[in-house]
């Protein structure tokens, strides 16, 4: 056992899975969160009766056939999640009457496409082919690149190098500009909506989604997001871990140019050996830490980096049911809604949370509706210069999407138990995400799997992890980023770093 104190800023899913780590590896742990219950911006809300998540749609890795379930497993006792798959991601529907069904499947997927059009099969066939190599591969996830020795890096080029090389030749190009080789601007239009507003993200970000999709690796874990947050909660307080809530860190306190402790916003301080942050980027570097201990190319990032689009949460509890109508729509809307700059959100993303009892009484349904904005100021402010405009605004934005609604399915507004909107002014509040940008820095091709430093140079003691090190967020990825600071930690405080073992075991030890 080290005996070493290593105080953790944030509980979110990445803050959870460092503590779990650092518990295994021997050291004491406590992790300081601002809100009153841990999951970040993997978080789900109760509202009269109902419960709207407002994250987990699918865990890439919820199966054995990718291997970062291996790494998800190391956290979570997946024996203790209920987790199903859909056949089908999605379906967009378009205003002309298409209807595409993302399908789960490549043979059935490539089929839907060439339904769409016939004449592009050229382009379609370089997609699915792409999609379809992604099953081929495992991911070189078990060490941190940090800490490659020559012969880790020759094993890498042996075992992954269709992997680098499918990366290498994937990576340049973004959604849109791959699409635009599309005759038809029909299933442009489709592809694109997959995963709204992400045009300009590299084609990887979409290739390997679909990849793990048609793996059946993206299951959805029944209780969503409050179920996961719970079991890996579980997980680290099994391993000795505790969580203090409601405490909001100010500062890290620095010693000697090393990381010796926080200071929290309620005035007292927490000694420690070593300062692991998991919290949002911003910040961390720029509020949390004094400017002179980070680089000017760091803090420089932040305002030249891509973000991804902020969004806003419509929740309906509504007294019906959706049979047959899939679990997720996506939607193009008969009358954008414009809001502050934003000229029009015109795609609507709606879960029909009808398959997960749990979060609806019976012959009720949670529906979730997704606007993704390019003007988050406009919310961030609003809400704290004119609180009332912020209400009627909501409202405003409730009413317009209970129109599209009542439309597309009928009997809607009559149902309507309990409405309620999160803007990104509700994830700033709530867990002070950066310009509430839900996953942090985009995987534009210029960013796709690369990472931000996880420490800073001259500053000892001091570590990050979560999606804000990582690009392109995710539950897995943040649990990855956990996993690979605390083997940095583990080789300055010259440990051995060794995963949780299974849950029993713990519980064995322990008894
Ligand atoms: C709407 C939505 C849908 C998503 N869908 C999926 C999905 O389907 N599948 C998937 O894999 N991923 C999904 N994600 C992404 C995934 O949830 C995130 O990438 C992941 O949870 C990020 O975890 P994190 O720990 O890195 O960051 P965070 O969740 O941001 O955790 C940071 C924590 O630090 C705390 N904190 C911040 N400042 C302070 C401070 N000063 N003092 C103390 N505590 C502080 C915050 O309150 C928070 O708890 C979704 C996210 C959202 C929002």
């Amino acid at each position: 056992m080290s005996g070493r104190r290593v105080a953790i800023i944030g509980a979110g899913v990445s803050g959870l899975a460092a503590g779990s780590y650092l518990q295994a590896c021997g050291f004491s742990t406590e992790i300081y969160e601002m809100a009153s219950i841990a999951g970040g911006v993997s978080v789900s809300w109760r509202r009269d009766g109902y419960v709207f998540d407002g994250a987990t749609n699918w865990l890439p890795g919820s199966s054995a056939a990718l291997n970062l379930h291996g790494i998800l497993a190391e956290v979570i006792d997946f024996s203790k999640l209920d987790i199903i798959e859909f056949d089908e991601f999605a379906r967009i529907e378009l205003l002309d009457g298409t209807i595409f069904r993302v399908w789960k499947d490549c043979d059935l997927l490539e089929r839907e496409m060439l339904r769409i059009s016939p004449h592009d099969r050229a382009v379609i066939r370089a997609f699915t082919g792409a999609v379809r190599k992604i099953r081929t591969f495992s991911l070189p996830v078990w060490k941190t690149q940090e800490l490659y020795t020559p012969s880790d890096l020759f094993r890498l080029f042996r075992d992954h190098w269709r992997l680098l090389f499918f990366v290498l030749s994937w990576r340049g190009a973004t959604i849109d500009k791959f699409f635009s080789r599309l005759k038809s601007e029909r299933l442009r239009t489709c592809m694109r909506m997959i995963f709204p507003h992400h045009g300009f993200f590299s084609l990887l970000a979409l290739l390997l989604p679909v990849g793990w999709m048609c793996m059946r690796t993206t299951g959805y874990p029944i209780g969503g997001s409050a179920r996961f947050n719970e079991v890996l909660l579980e997980r680290y307080c099994l391993l000795g871990g505790s969580v203090r809530f409601n405490r909001r860190v100010r500062r890290i306190i620095i010693g000697s140019g090393r990381a010796v402790g926080l200071e929290l916003w309620d005035g007292s301080t927490v000694q420690a050996d070593a300062v692991l942050s998991s919290a949002d980027g911003y910040e961390t570097l720029i509020n949390m830490l004094p400017e002179a201990t980070v680089p000017a190319a760091l803090r420089g990032r932040f305002g030249r980096l891509d973000l991804y689009p902020a969004m806003l949460q419509i929740s309906f509890g509504v007294r019906r049911t959706f049979k047959g109508l899939g679990n997720k729509i996506i939607l193009q809307l008969r009358r954008p809604i414009p809001a502050g700059d934003d000229p029009g959100m015109s795609t609507a993303i709606i879960r029909l949370c009808g398959f997960d009892p749990t979060l609806a009484p019976r012959g009720c349904t949670s529906v979730i509706v997704t606007l993704r904005t390019s003007d988050e100021q406009y919310w961030i402010d609003l809400r704290a210069k004119d609180p009332q405009r912020y209400a009627s605004e909501k409202k405003r934005i409730a009413e317009a999407v209970t129109d599209e609604l009542e439309q597309r399915f009928g009997n809607i507004r009559t149902s309507i138990d309990t409405v309620d909107v999160a803007t990104p002014a509700t994830y700033v509040r709530y867990t002070n995400i950066w310009r509430g940008s839900y996953q942090g820095w985009a995987p534009t091709p210029a960013m796709v799997g690369r990472s931000l430093p996880r420490r800073i140079r001259g500053l000892e003691g001091f570590y990050l992890c979560g999606q804000w090190v990582e690009s392109g967020g995710g539950l897995p990825r943040a649990v990855l980023s956990a996993r690979n600071t605390v083997q940095l930690i583990c080789r300055d405080f010259k440990t051995v770093f060794t995963p949780p073992p299974p849950t029993a075991q713990v519980q064995e030890r322990r008894a």
